[in-house]
């Protein structure tokens, strides 16, 4: 595959998660014994890199990893994925993002975020990958690297008319208006929807009106809210600004084992189908992001849960 070639383009971050699994959480001071270790891939960009390139995608990602050792095992690990690293840096200015995981038995865990090298991802990285964006159909973004090297991403992929998502992940308590005026989708899930309008978002009609506030905040074309089990909701205006007819799709009834990561591999598959069924209604592509992410929802992990193309159903396309 030659850089040129990518279809999406991930401007996001990277974790490695380290994950302990003990009987019960330690307790302040305490040292507790372990019974399992596990160290994996993660990070909100990777995570939806990975699951566009499984599914077929040409993606490119762009980021910043420490240049240490977890950094380099993460390079091949992309690698493997047939994901496009030209445009990754490594930094010694800061370890590779690191989310430190402690899991007791009964499910309960703690965790702790050390953003490290995603911090060091600057506008200059963004202009620097420019050829990636100009073939590129799809930028996909999240908020866990700087925000104003989101917001040069996102300026850059109008500029050069490439259709945007922005994953405005985790949550956060405000965003100035360009987040929202830049961004084609602006999707979140109901607690990041919550933080951003101030105003719970338990249940359909709560949704509804938070995919009204945020586009109020300046949304242009279409909000997505993921919700769970309860699929998503989508919130698009038309070419004379007038609100379309919101549309809930609803989620595959699945045995859920382990829903980390279902978010990521929601929005891997929009991109994916977006970037190679551009035809298709915007609410087929919703209902079949809904369906590739209920797989993953089967299965334990992050990473590892995410569905190859060869395992989804045909009638998806
Ligand atoms: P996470 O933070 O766990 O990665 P999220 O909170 O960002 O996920 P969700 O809204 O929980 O995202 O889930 C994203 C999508 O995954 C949903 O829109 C739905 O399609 C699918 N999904 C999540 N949980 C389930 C479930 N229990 N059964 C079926 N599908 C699910």
């Amino acid at each position: 595959m030659v850089l040129q070639e990518a279809q999406i383009v991930v401007l996001g971050s990277f974790m490695t998660d380290v994950v302990s699994y003990v009987s019960n959480l330690p307790r302040m001071g305490e040292t507790l014994c372990g019974h399992k270790l596990a160290i994996c891939c993660g990070g909100k960009g990777a995570n939806q890199a990975v699951t566009a390139a499984r599914l077929g995608a040409a993606t490119a990602i762009i980021g910043k990893l420490g240049n240490d050792s977890f950094g380099k095992s993460y390079l091949d690990a992309l690698k493997k994925e047939n994901i496009l690293t030209d445009f990754i840096g490594l930094t010694s200015e800061a370890l590779t993002g690191l989310a430190q995981i402690i899991v007791e038995d009964s499910g309960q865990n703690s965790i702790v975020i050390v953003p490290g090298a995603n911090n060091y991802l600057t506008t200059e990285d963004v202009m620097n990958s420019r050829d990636t964006f100009t073939k590129a159909k799809i930028m996909l973004s999240v908020l866990e690297i700087p925000r104003e090297t989101v917001l040069s991403g996102l300026k850059l992929a109008n500029e050069l008319g490439v259709f945007t998502i922005l994953n405005a992940a985790p949550a956060v308590e405000d965003l100035e208006k360009n987040f929202y005026i830049l961004s084609d989708i602006f999707c979140v899930n109901e607690t990041e929807a919550e933080m951003l309008i101030k105003q719970p978002v338990t249940n359909h009609d709560e949704a509804l009106s938070a995919a009204h506030r945020l586009m109020e905040k300046g949304c242009k074309k279409h909000v997505l809210i993921t919700l769970g089990k309860n699929g998503a909701l989508l919130l698009s205006r038309d070419d004379n600004n007038s609100f379309l007819e919101p549309v809930f799709v609803k989620a595959p009834e699945v045995k859920a084992i382990d829903t980390t990561g279902a978010g990521d591999c929601f929005l891997g598959a929009l991109a994916y189908f977006l970037a190679y069924y551009p035809d298709w209604p915007l609410c087929k592509t919703v209902t079949n992001s809904c369906r590739v992410a209920s797989l993953s929802v089967q299965r334990a992990g992050t990473q590892t849960s995410f569905p190859y193309k060869h395992e989804l159903e045909n009638d998806l396309f």
